[in-house]
């Protein structure tokens, strides 16, 4: 193997510099986004999730598909933020483990939709995750988290976690405006069709609550945008993101373009609000795979 020359090194470091560096200035943040297994169609929606994220040129993003999770121990370390498109079997002892001391040390976690029906017997993602759903979540778990009369409530009542009607376009409303992931948005925007997830219920410590919709099912308004922290970490958990015309809304990829962001770094530098960007009553989607071929 030839050696490199001093200037060699120093041209080849320069090289990396340049291909590592994000047009605002911040550098490429990595993603690790993990499926496998999920009750929903991962293999349609994690590639909408992967372009929507590196569309922004912010993210390089890896798959890990997890479909035996006796084998799944990536090395969570060398990643910015773990985007979560996996609800299924619960990951080993060492990996749960190592997830844990990645998250208290200051990693992200993004947590998309059914990724909040996993993993309810694990204590430590349930706080992770602040709300979920299904799964045999109960009062033992957190009280249920809503908005009802303009006030966020926290209600310890007993019953099952997790429910939701028919797929429509609901409106989204934006509950904390000054809050990176949500700021200069309209205050109400309509997302497309999707699944509105509500009776989400769990420990919601350290828990914010950025944004509702209103359930038909429960005549609350039910979070749809929640950031979490977890020792040094953050998490951003979004409840929307049922299937691929959920995903093709552009309020929903914004937010996770930005909530990505924040997990992984604890600001916001994607500001920008796309001319798409949905009104309070129109619905605007982007088949973003498709746009990638432009
Ligand atoms: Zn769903």
């Amino acid at each position: 193997m030839k050696t490199c020359s001093l200037r060699q090194i120093g041209l080849l470091a320069l090289g990396l510099v340049v291909t590592g560096t994000f047009a605002h200035g911040g550098e490429m943040l990595k993603a690790l986004l993990v499926d496998g297994q999920n009750n929903h169609n991962w293999q349609a929606t994690s590639p909408i999730i992967k372009k929507s994220l590196e569309m922004t040129d912010r993210f390089q993003v890896e798959v890990a598909t997890a479909k035996d999770a006796s084998q799944f121990h990536p090395d969570f370390k060398q990643y910015d933020v773990v985007v979560s498109n996996y609800n299924g079997d619960l990951w080993p002892k060492s990996t749960r483990t190592a997830f844990k001391e990645y998250i208290e040390n200051g990693g992200g976690l993004v947590v998309i939709h059914a990724a909040d029906n996993s993993f309810s017997d694990w204590p430590e993602y349930n706080r992770m995750i602040g709300l979920g759903g299904w799964g045999g979540r109960d009062e033992e778990h957190g009280p249920y988290v809503y908005y009802q009369n303009g006030k966020l409530v926290r209600d310890f009542s007993k019953g099952r976690g997790g429910t939701h009607g028919a797929q429509w376009a609901y409106p989204v409303k934006v509950r904390l405006p000054n809050h990176p992931i949500v700021k200069g948005l309209p205050r109400v925007w309509r997302h497309a069709e999707d699944e509105l997830y509500a009776r989400l219920r769990g420990p919601a410590k350290q828990m914010a609550v950025l944004a509702t919709a209103p359930s038909k099912k429960t005549g609350r308004a039910e979070p749809m945008l929640l950031t979490i922290g977890y020792g040094n970490g953050r998490c951003f958990h979004t409840a929307m993101g049922h299937d691929t015309r959920s995903l093709s809304g552009v309020g929903f990829q914004v937010t996770l373009q930005r909530g990505t962001e924040w997990a992984a770094t604890g600001n916001v530098s994607l500001t920008d609000v796309p001319e798409s960007f949905p009104s309070k009553e129109e619905v605007s989607r982007r088949d973003v795979l498709k746009a990638a071929d432009q």
